[in-house]
């Protein structure tokens, strides 16, 4: 495979990496994988550094956030992290409070430790490259600010915020998370997410209102709680505990959550990196969408990639559910859990997490629930406009409260602090929000499950939903929306009089194109499945890919984790070097 694409007559393909995070990283790697020894490569970083990204630098974390996936879950790299962690002078790890020596695949990582092992792991990624033959240049500290398709000469134009300009044969744009500001900066108090952590290492010492409940929250948690106090350990094998600073004695936080839900707990993995489960082949998925008009079916991959699975991992628990559709599941499982006290289910769900950590057995339906996430989020693009109002309705609520992996030290404090009195979570409707009036007031309302009102002032707020799924006018990139090499991504729906009555019933998404076909805009940008950008008259461009999870929501409706970027990254790069031996 290597010398055949060896071809050192014809110049180099010049092909620019946006964003050296991991996803970037993942890219570069597929291109040194495969001896891509016909591309100049250009890597561009806004950041200092290369290799962390967002999550694992002071960008995105503090010295208290771990990862939620452990060693053995990582996509490979030229070096596994437990070997990486045990070959590091033990001062290392255990000034992050890792025993190296006690240090197993089976463990999450501090964020900042597992970002300087990915700085680690591209450095070897470029050492490889240059050695393969692949020409190679990395510019850090240095932001795109535009990008200029050029279809008329087959080219891209790439501008920097050092004034320069570089022509491409593609770009691969990865530039990961993005945060919207509404208030943030302009209402004191006002926090539109809890990234970079430094701003909110303070003594805020009164009540604080955190909008969400899962791994945003738990990060928020983690660090306010070390502001106003410490975890420890109680005596006679108590678990942890929290001792507030005695100068601390106003400080809580309150959770408002959808329902009053808490998320899902990491539990023993049969299949860590989710990649042996037989799940639907992208041939049958071809077949199965020829014979239903185009379209995928949300059943159908139901059906496929999570029950007949289940059928053979756990046939007890397939009986149970054989006969139900994704809406009763999907009720069945979310009603089990809105009946619980959310701290006691919590509480519950620790100890048989911890259970199946220890004996190591897997939790199969949650697992295979995993599984089907990361399975259907690459044809997703393929469902019905009604197929994903059903799933966003029923299913990704759900998917993102059972695999959210919560580690077990993170169960630990979030209880510890709940039996301290400074934790509550409180359920709210989806109406519910924070208010912020001309005088900078911040004020909570929300709706309980009787259908009472209630609002609640704060000085603090914090925005914790997550990564918002942004629409195309968040895009960075002005001249790529101007001259429409990005375009809205919709979805066709099936029944052109259901669209209406949804529009009737005040639907604002819902767009009827000049042939009267119905669509929902859904957010983010078009691509295809090679990560393209669609542009105007729907063309996959093959000059322009987009990895950058936020600006794709739409069409992957979830995983953004690093299998993601490690996927998608195969993707990309087996396009590039097909368009190569088309070329
Ligand atoms: C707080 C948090 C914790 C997470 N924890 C986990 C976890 O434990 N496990 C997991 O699997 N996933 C986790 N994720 C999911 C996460 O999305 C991926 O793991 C990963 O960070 C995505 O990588 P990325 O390169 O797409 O984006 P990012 O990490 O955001 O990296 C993008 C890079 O592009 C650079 N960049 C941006 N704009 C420009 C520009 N215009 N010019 C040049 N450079 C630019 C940025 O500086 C950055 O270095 C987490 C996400 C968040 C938000």
């Amino acid at each position: 495979m290597k010398d055949e694409m060896k071809n050192p007559g014809s110049p180099k393909k010049v092909i620019a990496i946006i964003g050296a995070g991991p996803a970037g990283m993942f890219v570069y790697k597929k291109l040194v994988d495969a001896g891509a020894v016909q591309y100049s490569v250009h890597i561009y970083e806004a950041g200092n550094s290369y290799g962390a990204g967002m999550p694992y630098s002071t960008e995105g974390a503090g010295a208290e956030h771990v990862t939620n996936i452990s060693g053995n879950e990582l996509p490979r790299l030229p070096m596994g992290v437990t070997a990486w962690i045990k070959q590091l002078p033990p001062a290392i790890p255990v000034s992050f409070g890792i025993d190296p020596q006690n240090f197993s695949g089976y463990k999450v990582v501090p964020r900042l430790l597992f970002g300087q092992y990915l700085q680690e792991q591209f450095t070897r990624l470029l050492e490889e490259g240059y050695a393969t033959g692949i020409d190679t240049h990395l510019h850090t500290a240095c932001r795109v600010t535009d990008i200029e398709d050029m279809p008329a000469k087959s080219k891209v134009k790439v501008i920097t915020d050092n004034q320069q300009e570089r022509v491409f044969d593609s770009v691969i744009i990865c530039t990961g998370h993005h945060w919207p500001v509404t208030f943030e900066g302009k209402t004191p108090g006002f926090y539109d997410s809890p990234y970079p952590p430094r701003k909110i290492q303070q003594r805020f010492n009164h009540p604080i209102a955190i909008k969400g409940s899962s791994l945003t929250a738990i990060d928020a948690i983690r660090t306010l709680a070390r502001q106003h106090g410490r975890f420890t350990t109680a005596s006679g094998g108590g678990g942890v505990v929290y001792v507030p600073d005695p100068s601390a004695g106003a400080f809580s936080i309150v959770m408002y959550s959808l329902k009053g839900l808490l998320p899902g707990i990491r539990f023993h993995l049969d299949d860590p990196r989710l990649t042996h489960t037989p799940l639907l082949s992208e041939e049958a998925i071809r077949q199965h969408m020829q014979e239903n008009n185009g379209f995928l079916s949300l059943d159908f991959i139901f059906e496929k990639d999570f029950k007949q699975l289940l059928k053979q991992k756990d046939p007890d628990y397939y009986n149970q559910i054989k006969d139900m559709s994704l809406e009763a599941f999907t009720q069945a499982i979310m009603s089990r859990r809105e009946k619980m006290d959310p701290f006691l289910l919590f509480k519950k769900e620790y100890q048989e997490a911890r259970d199946s950590i220890r004996e190591k057995m897997p939790v199969h339906w949650k697992e295979l629930l995993a599984s089907l996430s990361f399975a259907m989020n690459y044809p997703a693009k393929h469902f019905s406009a009604e197929d994903m109002l059903r799933l966003t309705k029923t299913l990704m609520p759900l998917i993102s409260i059972v695999i959210a992996f919560v580690p077990q030290s993170s169960c630990e404090e979030l209880m510890a602090l709940h039996q301290a009195g400074r934790l509550q979570l409180v359920a709210v409707d989806e109406d519910s929000g924070i208010e912020v009036d001309k005088k900078g007031n911040k004020t909570y309302h929300y709706k309980d499950e009787n259908g009472h009102t209630h609002q609640q002032q704060y000085q603090t707020f914090i925005d914790c939903t997550g990564q918002p799924r942004l629409w195309i006018q968040d895009f960075p990139f002005a001249s790529m929306k101007k001259q429409n090499t990005v375009i809205q991504a919709q979805l066709k729906f099936l029944d052109e009089e259901k669209a209406r009555r949804l529009q009737q019933e005040g639907n604002t998404d819902i767009i009827f194109r000049k042939d009267n076909t119905a669509w929902l805009n859904v957010p983010g940008i078009a691509i295809n499945d090679a990560f393209r950008a669609v542009g105007k008259e729907q063309a996959a461009n093959p000059r322009v890919y987009l990895m950058s999870v936020p600006f794709i929501g739409g069409y992957n409706p979830d995983y953004s984790g690093l299998d993601f970027c490690d996927e998608a990254a195969s993707r990309v790069v087996a396009d590039l070097l097909a368009q190569l031996s088309t070329a």
